[in-house]
């Protein structure tokens, strides 16, 4: 089914799914297969070689087109085998602006894969998109970011970022994984493509790694399926089976993750022995007004740091929580604590890091959909 008048809730259920056509299956089956018999050669069901075409992969791609509200999805491995793909469109002497809070992996694509390749990045503060302007020249092709960003949750504003890459004929593509489409459609606002690792929100339940990307125009799509069948970074039927289970549950996931995380960043604030809490949320973050206007709700994502500022008093509180597991990654269903300066971040020079506010007793929290009064409770015998 696919009716653009259907609004969130009601697409991630049934956006792109039929029953299954030979069986009446309701739950899209997954399709364990790696060719498909034909006829007589190319006459065939649509269907060709697993690498190229998957049913499960297609319906999941239709799902995902719709709930961005875009036209295309195409699906991958990972996050990262999904920005790979859309690099793959560059060609050596092209630049890129790319936002300067960045997650770790992508920064490390690009500055120790790419870079090789004769591809110049330039890593930018875009918490006023005016400056992407200065960075512009004749070899420049894409600005790239994230909003909400990792870990600070600065808020960048898509249709303005939208606006400059227009004027000059660039592609923008918003990492949208930390928001999911619950909270933000990045097309909407005008960017070309929205990139997610789906292994975060929308799997949803810390099972699965796959990637994906969203664009609306056709040739656009046609060019990253070229690439994402010729590099073959796809990803197979049991883990998009996964993230479409996943998806049908995510607004409900989301609106719980929202009130939790409001709560605790709340609870953190006022906490006396807490120091700094970054939550796109609070009236006095620098780019509220922004994250009102692009955004549905906040999140359940936050850091703070401790007024203690040193790494063993951070490591006392990653050591006595209960219900937030230390562990990377985000987005699941389960509450996660993580420590940046020495898990994500960690190969950051220590001063650059602490100009760019990872101070050595900032604290990462995914706060998953468990009872918030249980998360308080661990997160105050932990801070003490
Ligand atoms: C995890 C993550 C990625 C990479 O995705 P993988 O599925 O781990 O390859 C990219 N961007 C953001 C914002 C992420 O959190």
């Amino acid at each position: 089914m696919n009716n653009k008048n259907h609004k969130l809730a009601t697409k991630l259920i049934h956006a792109g799914v039929e029953p299954d056509p030979t069986t009446g299956a309701i739950m899209t089956p997954i399709y364990q297969t790696s060719t498909y018999v034909q006829a007589a050669p190319g006459d065939h069901k649509g269907y060709e070689y697993a690498r190229t075409q998957n049913p499960t992969r297609t319906v999941l791609q239709n799902a995902l087109a719709a709930i961005e509200n875009g036209e295309h999805a195409l699906c991958f491995g990972s996050g990262m085998a999904a920005t790979d793909a859309v690099a793959k469109l560059l060609m050596p002497g092209d630049e890129v602006i790319v936002a300067n809070d960045l997650y770790g992996g992508t920064y490390r694509i690009f500055t120790k894969v790419f870079a090789l390749y004769g591809i110049k990045f330039h890593f930018i503060d875009m918490s006023n998109a005016e400056n992407i302007r200065s960075y512009i020249n004749g070899n420049t092709k894409m600005i790239w970011t994230e909003t909400p960003t990792n870990p600070l949750l600065n808020i960048v504003d898509i249709e303005a970022c939208a606006k400059i890459s227009k004027e000059h004929k660039l592609l923008l593509v918003v990492d949208n994984t930390f928001a999911s489409p619950y909270l933000q459609n990045p097309l909407d606002w005008g960017a070309d493509i929205v990139l997610h690792s789906a292994t975060k929100y929308l799997g949803g339940h810390s099972d699965v790694v796959h990637g994906a990307l969203i664009m609306k125009d056709a040739a656009l799509e046609e060019k990253l399926r070229f690439i994402q069948n010729s590099c073959g970074a796809v990803p197979g039927p049991h883990d998009c089976w996964l993230v479409l289970r996943g998806i049908k549950t995510l607004h409900v996931r989301m609106q719980r993750h929202c009130e939790n995380g409001e709560k605790i960043a709340n609870y953190l604030r006022n906490h006396p022995k807490v120091g700094k809490v970054y939550w796109c949320g609070f009236e006095d973050h620098p780019n509220h007004d922004v994250a009102k206007k692009q955004m549905r709700g906040f999140g359940g994502m936050m850091s703070f740091t401790l007024k203690d500022d040193n790494m063993d008093a951070a490591m006392d509180v990653l050591k006595k929580t209960q219900l937030f597991s230390l562990a990377e990654s985000l987005g699941g269903v389960e509450s996660l604590i993580g420590h940046p300066a020495s898990m994500t971040h960690g190969s950051i020079p220590r001063e650059e890091r602490i100009k760019n506010g990872l101070v050595d007793s900032l604290i990462r929290l995914s706060v998953g959909i468990e009872d918030v009064d249980d998360l308080i409770a661990d997160l105050a015998q932990a801070i003490g």
